[in-house]
């Protein structure tokens, strides 16, 4: 009771007056030439028209930290429709929110309608069901009501992220002390916390990403209802799941991000594997490597591959797997790491639906594997030509880099890519034991096609 009456008085505050405090030019530091200029196009276009348009969310965020923003929305009175009129290379799209993407060669810049209705301001829950915009869980399913520049600043998820910039008057506008948050490096959420979350889980991943990327703490409201919510990730689409991991790995930030989703229990629904893999030595330093391998790629502006990125944080789930079969089992060691492998991808990308493109990556990667230890006779020439095999090579030397496999083995790929033939030739590990003749069985009518890509 005076829990929802605290609530209450808190969440009524701020709601009330929506005025935003102005902060002048020289008071915040944004400079627009380093803008993108698309972004400054699209707000110049439609203020010529006489529409009210500023740069909104991350972009401001980033630009007052001295970040170089990752894309650029953009916020304005204009209806989709009349943004679309505006710009001839644009296009509305989504059903739920229907957003303009204006592009400017290759870059796209999202232009909303101030939206309304945000969060419920006294979490009744009475009325939210009324009104329909929520499911049972209290999550959002209608969120598509134009509304005024307040109201648009009070549906944003952070403090932080509902900052304006207007290029016209270079002036920031700020409704909700996201200014001071952003200086004091806190990121805290609008309106109350589980309400927020209830409606849209997502934000809490969010939470824990952004967290991440700016190096800020959590407000500990922002922070105190994740862990009793964090099941309200398992009613969430899970091709939106997936988008949202890609963006945490592919934050530049994944190490960070893997830790405090972990401390914040969120990974439970989305990724419950990393409990089994840290826990162990091994696992916890190979994916320690690779998440900080990607980080290095993602800041020195090096292309990364989802499916390497997701071969990594499941390789151990394989290797797991792999001896279980072959001990109890009884499985002869390929055919075990095929059924590894396959286990591992209908289990685990089904949990986080990982698009097909990315799971033939991922199965290119691991089955080159078992292939880097048979070093005799014609393989590895054949080998060294596979199209992935870089990708599967780097693999193979985060395996050695975490101890699980001997480093003579990565050293001798990495000399063996440059030798010339007559060098190959001498480098053949002579006493390997050549591959067994088998006979030929009958393969079982379900029998998965040549699975691990070794051919025995
Ligand atoms: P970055 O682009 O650096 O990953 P961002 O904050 O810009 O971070 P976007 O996904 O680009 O993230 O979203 C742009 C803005 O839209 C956010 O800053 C925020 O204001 C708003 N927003 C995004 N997702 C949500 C959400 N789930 N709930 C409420 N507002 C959101
Ligand atoms: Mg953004």
């Amino acid at each position: 009771m005076i829990q929802k009456l605290i609530r209450r008085i808190f969440n009524k505050k701020k709601p009330a007056g929506g005025k935003a405090a102005i902060i002048p030019s020289r008071k915040h530091g944004i400079n627009r030439d380093h803008m993108s200029h698309c972004a400054l196009n699209v707000c110049k276009e439609l203020r010529a028209r006489g529409f009210a348009v500023f740069v909104v969310g991350g972009a401001v965020r980033d630009l007052l930290l001295g970040k170089e923003p990752k894309d650029y929305d953009v916020a304005t009175d204009a209806t989709p429709e009349q943004v679309r009129d505006v710009f001839r290379r644009s296009r509305i799209i989504g059903r739920r929110f229907r957003i303009v993407h204006v592009m400017c060669g290759r870059e796209i810049v999202e232009v909303t309608t101030f939206r309304g209705q945000a969060a419920p301001a006294t979490g009744d829950d009475e009325e939210e069901s009324e009104d329909q915009r929520t499911n049972d869980h209290g999550r959002l399913l209608r969120d598509n009501v134009f509304g005024s520049h307040f109201e648009d600043a009070a549906r944003r998820d952070f403090t932080v992220n509902a900052l304006y910039y207007d290029p016209d008057k270079q002036e920031v506008w700020d409704y909700l002390e996201g200014m001071q948050d952003l200086k004091q490096g806190v990121l805290r959420i609008i309106g109350d916390a589980e309400t927020r979350y209830r409606e849209d889980p997502v934000r809490m991943l969010r939470a824990v990403r952004l967290a991440a990327k700016l190096n800020f703490k959590l407000d500990p409201a922002t922070k105190k209802p994740i862990r009793a919510l964090e099941g309200l990730l398992r009613d969430v689409p899970k091709s939106r799941l997936f988008d949202e991991m890609l963006k945490l790995f592919h934050s530049g930030h994944a190490l960070e991000s893997a830790q405090r989703m972990r401390e914040e229990g969120l990974h439970h629904g989305v990724l419950p594997l990393l409990d089994v893999i840290l826990e162990q030595p091994m696992g916890k330093r190979f994916l320690t490597l690779a998440l900080q391998s990607t980080d290095e790629r993602v800041n020195a502006d090096k292309p990364v591959s989802p499916a390497f990125l997701f071969a990594s944080l499941m390789w151990h789930e394989v290797l797991t797997l792999w001896k279980k079969y072959q001990e109890e089992q009884d499985m002869r060691p390929l055919p075990a790491f095929g059924e590894a492998m396959e286990d591992v991808i209908q289990t685990q990308v089904d949990n986080l639906a990982i698009p097909r493109r990315y799971t033939a990556g991922m199965r290119e990667i691991w089955s080159m594997q078992p292939r880097f230890l048979q070093r005799a006779g014609s393989r590895p020439f054949r080998l060294v030509e596979n199209p992935k095999f870089r990708a599967g090579f780097d693999f193979l030397l985060l395996r050695c880099a975490s101890g699980e496999l001997d480093k003579e083995v990565g050293q001798w790929w990495e000399r063996f890519q440059v030798a010339s033939d007559r060098e190959r030739e001498q480098m053949l590990v002579k006493d390997e034991a050549p591959p067994r003749k088998r006979r030929r069985r009958k393969k079982p009518a379900n029998a998965r096609p040549a699975a691990t890509g070794v051919e025995d």
